[in-house]
Order: structure tokens, then sequence, then C-alpha cells
């Protein structure tokens, strides 16, 4: 009886993958998956699958077991998973962070080997009149080694055939084939995630009489023009006029479902002041909604008129005026500026 999941397939690694290789996946798996670092529910469980497996695969002992215990599920037919169900198949599910956030519709395309339409799976096409021997063009003989010529083994040096090799599928009875699936994925999924659709795994060639394994989805998130995902939190630039920055104001702000108004503080910002708590990630299960965080980067605009400089001049003028406290490091630069102009220079 086999009581345990094949460890190979829940490790992502070949049957004859090295212990290196081992190691390797079980350590990228139990980053992604370890409950300290993933908030997800499906965490817990998902970390504990991995970790048995990895433990089957380092005692030879328990996988010489375990193996033999496969082939004779195998060999009996004895209505075992093994035997009868295929492999688990897991695919690639990229999505954009609106799409991942608010869940859609997505339609899956997944390979699958198919019989031959055109030679009915036997890789072989029989004609109604004969054919010229395509290895030979008809004249019955080919040229061999040391420019001799001899009697063509495609067609026994008939020159012509009744029967030729499929070419739609080059003699292999079996064709590659998309086959669909329209998915519904559910909001709030993140990257490493997966979606089960049970039985809807593509099954190998010439196995069409088994069951099909489970598919798995896994969510991957494509880059965003606008926000970096860090666990649930978005970041996001955001390009703000110097004059804006300094005397805090309404701007506008991209957010996962579109714009919204905020109220920028003055500047100096107190610690936090650019984060909006619930405006990040959606939360899911027991993983809280994340904050969008926001980095504003000071845009210098060009002065073009007269009466703009003549405003910042008189900014300028009353800075001067309190620069200790309001700017104490051009104060110190001016300080310094002071004793050089005064003192001797060292
Ligand atoms: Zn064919
Ligand atoms: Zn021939």
């Amino acid at each position: 009886m086999i009581d345990c999941e094949d460890p190979f397939f829940v490790l992502g690694v070949a049957r004859e993958a090295s212990r290196d290789e081992i190691k390797g996946a079980y350590r990228r798996l139990a980053m992604r998956w370890h409950p300290d670092r993933n908030p997800s529910p499906a965490a817990a469980v998902e970390f504990k699958r991995v970790h048995a497996a990895y433990e089957l695969l380092l005692d030879d002992e328990r996988l010489a077991v375990w193996q033999q215990a496969r082939r004779d599920a195998a060999a009996d037919g004895a209505g075992d998973r093994a035997a009868t169900i295929g492999e688990d198949h897991i695919q690639d599910l990229p999505l954009t962070l609106e799409q991942a956030a608010a869940g859609c519709r997505r339609t899956v395309e997944l390979p699958q080997r198919v019989r031959c339409s055109t030679c009915s799976g036997s890789g072989r096409v029989q004609h109604s009149h004969s054919v010229p021997c395509p290895a030979c063009s008809g004249c019955g003989r080919v040229v061999r080694a040391g420019s001799r010529t001899g009697r063509c083994d495609n067609c026994g040096g008939r020159g012509y055939l009744r029967e030729t090799v499929c070419t739609d599928c080059a003699g292999s009875g079996w064709r590659n084939e998309a086959r669909t699936l329209e998915v519904t994925v559910p909001a709030a999924l993140l990257a490493g995630e997966r979606l089960r659709l049970a039985r809807q795994a593509p099954l190998p060639a010439g196995n069409e009489s088994r069951i099909a394994g489970d598919l798995y989805l896994e969510i991957s998130l494509l880059r965003h023009e606008l926000f970096d995902l860090a666990g649930p939190d978005l970041h996001c630039r955001v390009p703000v006029s110097i004059f804006r920055l300094l005397s805090g104001g309404r701007i506008e702000i991209p957010t996962l479902s579109g714009t919204t108004w905020i109220d920028l503080p003055p500047w100096p910002v107190a610690a936090g002041g650019h984060r909006l708590p619930g405006l990040g990630f959606p939360g899911k299960g027991v993983r809280a909604v994340g904050d969008l965080v926001l980095h504003p980067e000071a845009i210098h605009p060009q002065v073009a008129a007269r009466e703009d400089c003549q405003l910042l001049e008189l900014l300028e003028w009353r800075l001067a005026g309190d620069l200790e406290r309001r700017a104490p490091l051009l104060a110190d630069w001016q300080e310094r500026l002071r004793a050089r102009r005064d003192g001797p220079v060292a």
C-alpha cells in the first residue's frame, strides 16, 4: 500500500535528481511555504507535505520501501492511484496584479498528445494507387557509402509503395494538440499559490484509458508598470512637484482599481505618512489586506516666468531668516564657508 505521495513530484525534481538538486528544490519550496514567511492558510499544509517528501528522499531505506510498494501497485493494478491514475501536472498561470487581486476568468491551454486522425494512430497511410517511394524517388536503388548503389530498403527495390509513413505525425501516430480549459481564478491569490483542478492533468500519449491526474495552476504575477508588491503591500513611486511636496495638498494617485485623491501632509512628513492602510493587495483567510506605500519623487520644474522668480526669491529670503531651524544642513554648510572665508585655510 502506498501511503505517501510521490516525493519526486512534490519537490518537482526528476527521478534521477542528485542529492544537491533535491536539497536545492527543498530549500526553494521551504522558503516559499514556511508559515513564518507565508501567511496563506495553505502554507502550513504545503510546508508539511514538502518536508515529508524531503525526509523520504533522504532516507534510502524508506525510499526503497516506497519504490517497491509503487512497483507492486503498478504490477497488480489493484486500483491503487499509482497504477490507474496519471501523474499530476503543474502549469504556470501568469496574472496581472489587477487580475490576481480581483479574481478573473482565464482560458488555459494544455498541451496534449492525441491520436493522429490522418492515419488513425497507425503512423502509416494506405494509398488507393501506388506512389513513388520517397526514399529512392521511385528508382528502387539508393546511393550507399563509397558512391556505390544498392537496393532501396524502404520499398524493397520496387520503387513504388501502397503504404507510406504518415507525414502529419511523422509516423508516430500521435499529434500535439492544445486543449483549452476555462478557469475561474478566485480573488487575492499571491504568486506561488496553486489552484487545483481535479482530474484535468494532460495524460501522456498511449494512456487514454488511465484516469487523468490533478492539474495544478501555479500563480505567477507579471511585472506591473506602477506597483511593486512586497508581501501584501503595494509600493508606488509618485512624481510630485517640489512645491506640492513641500506645502502638502491634494494629489491623485493610482490604486489597484483605478485612482483616488489623497491629502499629502506638508514636509517634513511624520513616520508612516505615506502609508495608506487597506489600499494594498486584498486579504484572504488569515492574511490581512496590505497597505499602499507611496514613494514621492520630487520633480524640480522649470521656472518660466519673472513672477515665479520673484515668488521664489521671497521664499529664499524668508528661509534665510530661519535657516538654523528649517534647514540645519544648509546652516551648517554656510557656517563652514564663513569659517573658511574669515580664518586661515589649513
Ligand atoms: Zn498520422
Ligand atoms: Zn525505394
